[in-house]
């Protein structure tokens, strides 16, 4: 057991000498391009018709086939993810706190610091990884106006629970549903919860856009307000009925969406099997367990996420530098929560900011690559390292700790395309 690293040879981990197991980066969040000549032909149309933004006819195919997917009556595309929520949030005329997650990408509570709202951090349930309806009720004060959810790897938060407790308090509850378009809970659609819900379509994302966005919602003045504030306030050519800004989503950014969803049903059924071959590969590793999905509910498993179980040998943070070094560019998501991030950091108060379930899964969960970028092959691969990784256990967690201190370079690669931002 001791001599398991020794047995391995040093040489066999690229963190310790060795040639890494990918010659090339292996990315978490790798853009799903779709089909390249539909793209090009619709972006040959946007120049044929001069009509390059403002609502073209592919923005409105795009809301169309968006709300469609959502099963909602309105979506209003946006530039991007964090545009759709700043712009519900100011459609929905929120302001003093709202009551979100700490466990969540950061734009989910820049997005209401940013329009002056206070992010009242609400810590997680351990075992959704979404945010606990009994922490959500004991934060509300009389500032409060509303409550954030956030769908966190596509699996819908408890919707029902954060809607009763809306009700009861007289808060709107809107939901950042960014990781979870395509996705369903209970046999309803994501998109129709709450008073609106948000998606992006970033290039890491799903369904991609380059960059984009979408606010959806069944409430006909909410949507109009929405409209408004994606532009300006213009209502008409030269009538601007309120503050607004630009969110407008560009036609060849629509081109794009519009392409990515005809290849859906393709990258769903890639990452399910991606999933599949990670579930069958992980199977039975101490220490390692793959996050799961309900069979019952449509998902898309845009996201493979192990727990590193914090009584393991080697730790997610070891786990991590080792499958670096690999190439095998894992992701923290969401290391450290957000609670620990600037502003709120410094700006609230610290007893508020006590988070103990999201500080221990925060130092647990590690992202993995899928999506069209990796084969079954390559899986095997990272299962493998995975798994060698794991048995070589304390003595290989201490010799990549002691490097990690020094200053011997460990990483062989550093993310070269900015993918897996969001
Ligand atoms: C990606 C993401 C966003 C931001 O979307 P952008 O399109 O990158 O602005 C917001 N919230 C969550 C949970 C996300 O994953």
């Amino acid at each position: 057991m001791s001599n398991a690293v020794d047995r391995g040879g040093e040489a066999s981990f690229a963190v310790l000498g060795g040639a890494p197991a990918f010659d090339r980066p292996r990315h978490v969040g790798r853009p799903n391009l779709g089909d390249r000549e539909r793209l090009m032909a619709r972006i040959e149309g946007v120049l044929d018709r001069v009509w390059l933004t403002n609502g073209g006819p592919l923005v409105q195919e795009f809301e169309a086939a968006v709300a469609a997917v959502a099963g909602v009556r309105h979506c209003v595309a946006t530039c991007n993810g964090t545009l759709a929520l700043e712009i519900a949030i100011r459609a929905a005329g929120l302001s003093g706190e709202v009551i979100t997650t700490p466990f969540t990408f950061v734009a989910t509570p820049h997005a209401l610091r940013w329009q002056g709202i206070t992010p009242v951090f609400a810590d997680v349930d351990p075992r959704t990884h979404n945010v606990d309806p009994r922490q959500v009720e004991r934060l509300i004060t009389p500032r409060t106006t509303g409550i954030l959810g956030v769908h966190l790897w596509g699996r819908a938060c408890p919707v029902d629970e954060l809607a009763a407790i809306a009700d009861r308090h007289g808060l709107t509850l809107l939901l950042d549903a960014s990781h979870a378009f395509g996705c369903s809970s209970g046999g309803r659609m994501v998109g129709g919860f709450g008073t609106a819900e948000t998606f992006s379509f970033h290039a890491t994302k799903f369904v991609n856009s380059f960059e984009g966005g979408a606010i959806v919602t069944d409430d006909d003045a909410f949507a109009e307000r929405a409209r408004l504030v994606r532009n300006f306030g213009f209502a008409d050519y030269d009538q601007v009925q309120g503050l607004g800004t630009n969110g407008k989503m560009s036609e060849v950014a629509a081109a794009m969406g519009l392409t990515s969803l005809e290849s859906r049903d393709h990258f769903v059924a890639v990452n399910h099997e991606n999933y599949a071959a990670y579930r069958a590969g992980l199977a039975g590793i101490p220490g390692i367990e793959l996050v799961p999905y309900r069979d019952e509910d449509l998902t898309t498993r845009q996201y493979v996420v192990v727990e590193v179980d914090g009584s393991a040998d080697l730790t997610r943070d070891d786990l991590y530098r080792v499958l670096w070094a690999e190439n095998v560019l894992a992701r923290r998501y969401f290391h450290p929560g957000c609670h620990r991030m600037e502003p709120y950091r410094s700006e609230q108060d610290p007893e508020r900011l006590r988070m103990p379930e999201t500080d221990r899964l925060a130092t647990r969960t590690l992202t993995l690559p899928t999506g069209t970028g990796v084969d079954l092959a390559d899986i095997a691969m990272v299962c493998d390292l995975v798994r060698r990784a794991m048995a070589a256990g304390r003595p290989l967690g201490e010799l990549v700790r002691a490097q990690a201190a020094g200053s011997r370079p460990v990483l062989a690669a550093v993310p070269d395309d900015g993918a897996g931002t969001g």
